[in-house]
């Protein structure tokens, strides 16, 4: 992964994707590779399956150079003239597409009429792939590769009218990032398709599954943005509706961040497509409510019991999905107003700690602010239980990820610059910066570099991370209190995909809920849930939303689990969707087990298992 990732104009292109040669000739059709690559002075990596003598071989090459094309085709034609020699194939696994098709058809003609006769059965009209597959590629039908076909040659091969009319200067960048940078970015997507497997060893992508279509897969956005960036698509198309439906297919999931072998980062060009799109369109008026939950749940917090009466009843669910746009269908959490902030004034947490040895600044989400204050008292029992000073700046405001996500990146900026000022103060004492919420985490490391040009950002991003990574770094380092009490109990672990971003391997929350005696977790990977932050709360999304995520919802309605666990508020809005049991943090697990909830039940969970049950007793 690591000549995937490389970020250069020159970099590994796949083509030479699916020869497979016979097991026993794979020494000879190596040594007779490297000599075509010296001969044609050609640099290339090489991945394969040696049982199966299927190879993967990846040329270095700049598309946008002039003459590229060219030489990639004549090294393809010598490549495969040796294949045929050894009596291999080129294509073994994958099948014959526009880059293959038109060799396929030179080396091996008996077998390709073949193909004709076989697919003239199935399809005697031609109407299937009419242009792709074996049967209507000739053998001097155009080589394309998809770097080429995308338009990034578009600089070498330019148009007639090119000197009359150069290409329209575009918005872009809207991020801190260079115009170099972003075109980088775009060009390191090799068109490879690994993003568009719905193999269930890989959560890529939740909304390409839902919707197989190529908009709605990771290098979709990719694409679009490199052909605006060469001129291949007019930059004023940014504002079309056709390229916000493409963006809109993007929830920010960041999934394709772990999966994509190039590590192209996806989001940060959907952050781009979709500012641009917004800067140049008006938002409607439920999505600009919802990009404001934050605003929304504390206003709700002033008037709790009307607003809590209010997401009970039928009728006014009706009128809150005409004008708010929240589906009405969807169970929703409970207002509980400044409960939390009130109970950390008192507690004297919301001064900086006076403590020595290590300190956190708890950067509070709006779930755990406005909706699940046991939840925020909870971690902060937890950190105090194990000797680690904590502070809840009162100064600190919403992370603004619901902005980001809506392309509202100047409302996102306003949160992000208040913030950035309070967390530099705190890094700067030696405080670390830790939120309960993994999507908090996200926008702070990833998307707060992005929207500001400030010094103190990478110092900010280093020092924090969820609440879960923290006190699993605890107990790495031998500092954990391990004084479990058992909690017997089976629940159902779902690792939420902003904890997994980078790896799909076991989360901490995981290890460390393994630590806790007599719990028993489930903790097989059901993919997305679906609810991406507001995303699966609005009206036009619920159904894509429950689609999604019925994996998960299937199995919190299985035997036997009596309650769900998450580190993220809206998987655990989704996993008590369509069931009655409830989800929780990690976190309150884990207090549960030092014995600082207090429950009808001293050992079972039924003293956490709604947000208002329990109190919370720290010593
Ligand atoms: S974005 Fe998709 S197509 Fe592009 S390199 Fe990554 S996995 Fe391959
Ligand atoms: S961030 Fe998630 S939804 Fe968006 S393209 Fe990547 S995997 Fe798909």
């Amino acid at each position: 992964s690591t000549l995937h990732g490389v970020r250069a104009a020159m970099r590994p292109v796949p083509f030479l994707e699916d020869i497979v040669v016979p097991p026993p000739a794979l020494p000879d059709a190596l040594r007779r590779f490297q000599e075509v690559l010296k001969q044609q002075q050609a640099t290339a990596m090489l991945f394969g399956h040696a049982g199966q003598g299927q190879l993967h071989l990846r040329p270095h090459a700049d598309p946008r150079q002039p003459g590229e094309r060219q030489r990639l085709e004549a090294l393809a034609e010598a490549i495969y003239a040796e294949v045929a020699q050894v009596g291999g194939t080129i294509g073994g696994e994958q099948g014959l597409g526009l880059s293959r098709s038109p060799f396929f058809r030179r080396l091996f003609p008996e077998l390709a009429d073949v193909f004709d006769h076989i697919k003239t059965v199935f399809d005697p009209v031609g109407l299937l792939n009419p242009v792709r597959l074996a049967a209507a590629a000739g053998a001097s039908a155009a080589f394309e590769l998809a770097p080429f076909r995308r338009g990034l040659d578009h600089q070498a091969r330019p148009p007639a009218d090119a000197v009359e009319s150069p290409p329209p200067v575009s918005p872009l960048p809207v991020l801190t990032w260079a115009r170099e940078r972003l075109a980088v970015e775009s060009d390191a997507c090799n068109g490879c398709g690994s993003c568009r497997s719905l193999e269930v060893a890989t959560r890529t992508c939740p909304r390409y599954r839902e919707n197989p279509r190529e908009e709605a897969s990771p290098r979709a956005k990719a694409n679009v943005m490199a052909a605006v960036l060469s001129g291949g698509i007019d930059p004023k198309a940014l504002s079309s509706e056709e390229v916000r439906l493409v963006a809109d297919t993007c929830f920010n999931c960041h999934q394709c961040r772990t999966d994509c072998a190039a590590g192209v980062d996806i989001p940060a060009i959907v952050m781009e497509l979709k500012a641009a799109h917004h800067a140049a369109n008006s938002i409607e008026i439920d999505r600009w409510l919802l990009s404001r939950v934050d605003t929304l749940s504390a206003l709700a917090g002033r008037i709790k019991p009307l607003a809590n009466w209010a997401i009970a009843n039928p009728q006014s669910r009706w009128i809150l999905e005409k004008t708010v746009g929240v589906a009405r269908g969807r169970k929703l959490p409970p207002f509980t107003g400044r409960r939390f902030m009130k109970w950390a004034a008192r507690r004297g947490i919301t001064r900086p700690s006076r403590r020595s040895g290590p300190r956190v600044l708890y950067f509070l989400d709006t779930y755990a602010r406005w909706h699940d204050p046991l939840l925020a008292q909870a971690f902060v029992g937890v950190l105090e239980r194990n000797g680690i000073g904590v502070f809840v700046d009162p100064r600190q405001v919403a992370s603004g990820m619901p902005l980001v996500a809506e392309g509202d990146l100047d409302g996102a900026r306003r949160l992000a610059r208040k913030n950035i000022r309070i967390l530099a103060e705190a890094v700067r004492l030696g405080y670390r910066i830790v939120c309960t919420e993994p999507s908090t985490v996200t926008c702070i490391t990833h998307d707060y570099p992005l929207l500001l040009d400030d010094d103190e950002l990478p110092r900010v991003a280093a020092a924090t991370c969820d609440a879960m990574t923290f006190l699993w770094e605890l107990h790495r380092e031998g500092r954990l209190r391990l004084d479990f009490r058992p909690v017997p109990s089976r629940l159902l672990y779902h690792a939420p995909c902003h904890s997994r971003i980078g790896s799909a391997a076991a989360t901490p929350a995981e290890h460390l809920l393994r630590l806790i005696p007599g719990l028993t977790l489930e903790g097989v990977d059901r993919g997305c849930s679906g609810m991406a932050g507001t995303f699966g709360l609005a009206r036009e999304n619920y159904r894509t939303s429950l689609r999604i995520g019925l994996g998960l919802v299937s199995a919190m309605r299985a035997g036997g689990i009596e309650a769900g666990a998450t580190e993220c508020s809206a998987c655990r809005i989704q996993m008590e969707q369509g069931t009655t049991k409830p989800a929780v943090h990690p976190v309150k697990v884990l207090a549960k087990a030092y014995g600082l909830l207090e429950g009808r039940s001293p050992h079972g969970l039924d003293g956490l298992l709604t947000a208002t049950s329990g109190s919370l007793t720290t010593t």
